[in-house]
């Protein structure tokens, strides 16, 4: 694959706080990538460093096999979309949209074809006459896109572009997004705090940390394999389980004697199984299993197609509330309620 952006050993300062800290990434040509991490992280920074709009303190950034790390935003290639919709307030949409067109040397007549042609594709074909402040957000959002993918840049930069939107507009959003990628082929950035957004957008995720990477992956692989607690923890829910190494086949989690699953522990180590809520099971009442812990349920919440129980070990108050996703089907036939005990099956997937 042809990497399209290359950023080796970036570093930023500000003052003596390091923002980022020896980041090293390749992008491929028609990617769609998300930053992913907790606010503060150092997100928007690598980003600006991108954008030209902050200047990296060390490293350096290559796009399409050129040295861009100190040049100007105006002299690189890339068009931007911020949280806040960075629209003109004072002029049309048609006007904010035909402003870097003409500034690129486009003709009235070669502008007026694009911007109706963009405007046709953000399906807001009759807003060309009105003002920002006459349209929601996710259409001024729309409007944004459309301004940063019409002067065909080589690179999309996306800074939590959908999370000033509520619920439904950012879902419908995600997709036109995604979408309009495709078709494009262009190379994306996408900035994002939220997990699930870029669980569901990113071809791969950056996951970042106090202005480090912590893991690089598709979905998939961030999901299933997370290289560190962080990264389980950050990326969907995880329960982390102290447990005790017995022997060479058995563990102990509080009162609890279990096969091991995995072979690779020394005797007396100490270890954290780290287990999804939906790789927990219950088991109906009066069966148990070699692998199974009596818990008691002390919480349940209603999630649409299955339902959250936080349970609690039996004889292991120290032990963390363990989360377990069962299937909305399932539950009448366990008799999952408040208070009830029902065995939980703990084994590797
Ligand atoms: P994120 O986008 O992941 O939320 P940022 O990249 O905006 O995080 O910021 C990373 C860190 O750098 C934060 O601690 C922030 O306070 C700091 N920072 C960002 N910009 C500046 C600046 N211009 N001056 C000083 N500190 C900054
Ligand atoms: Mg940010």
């Amino acid at each position: 694959m042809e990497t399209y952006l290359k950023i080796s050993q970036v570093g930023k300062q500000f003052g003596q706080f390091t923002a980022l800290n020896n980041i090293s990434l390749d992008i491929n040509k028609g990617e769609f990538i998300c930053f992913l991490g907790p606010s503060g992280c150092g997100k928007t920074t690598l980003l600006r460093a991108i954008a030209g709009l902050d200047l990296a303190s060390s490293g350096t950034i290559e796009q399409a096999g050129r040295d861009i790390t100190y040049l100007p935003p105006e002299k690189r290639d890339f068009g931007i979309v911020f949280q806040s919709y960075a629209l003109f307030p004072n002029l049309t949409v048609y006007e904010n949209l035909s402003l870097g067109l003409r500034n690129q040397g486009k003709s009235v007549a070669e502008t007026d074809s694009i911007v109706s042609q963009w405007l046709d594709t953000i399906a807001l074909p009759t807003a060309g006459n009105k003002y920002p402040s006459q349209l929601s957000g996710g259409q001024q959002q729309r409007v944004a896109l459309a301004r940063a993918l019409s002067l065909s840049p080589g690179l999309l930069l996306l800074d939590e572009p959908l999370s000033a939107l509520d619920a439904k507009v950012r879902s419908h959003l995600r997709e036109e997004i995604r979408r309009l990628q495709r078709k494009l082929g262009i190379t994306t950035i996408m900035v994002t705090h939220d997990q699930e957004e870029a669980l569901a957008m990113a071809d791969r995720i950056v996951v970042m940390n106090h202005g480090c990477i912590e893991q690089v992956g598709t979905p998939q692989e961030i999901y299933q394999n997370p290289s560190s607690r962080f990264v389980a923890e950050f990326v969907g829910q995880m329960n982390f389980l102290p447990a005790s190494i017995v022997s060479e086949h058995q563990m102990r989690i509080g009162e609890s004697l279990l096969p091991l699953p995995a072979a690779q522990f020394q005797r007396g180590e100490q270890v954290e199984l780290g287990l999804r809520p939906e790789d927990l099971h219950f088991l109906p009442a009066g069966e148990k299993s070699d692998s199974s812990v009596l818990v008691r349920i002390d919480d349940l919440e209603f999630q649409g197609t299955f339902m959250r129980a936080d349970c609690q070990l039996q004889g292991a108050h120290q032990l963390p509330t363990i989360k377990v996703d069962v299937p909305i089907r399932e539950t009448r036939n366990l008799g999952l309620s408040r208070g009830h005990y029902l065995q939980l099956h703990i084994a590797d997937k």
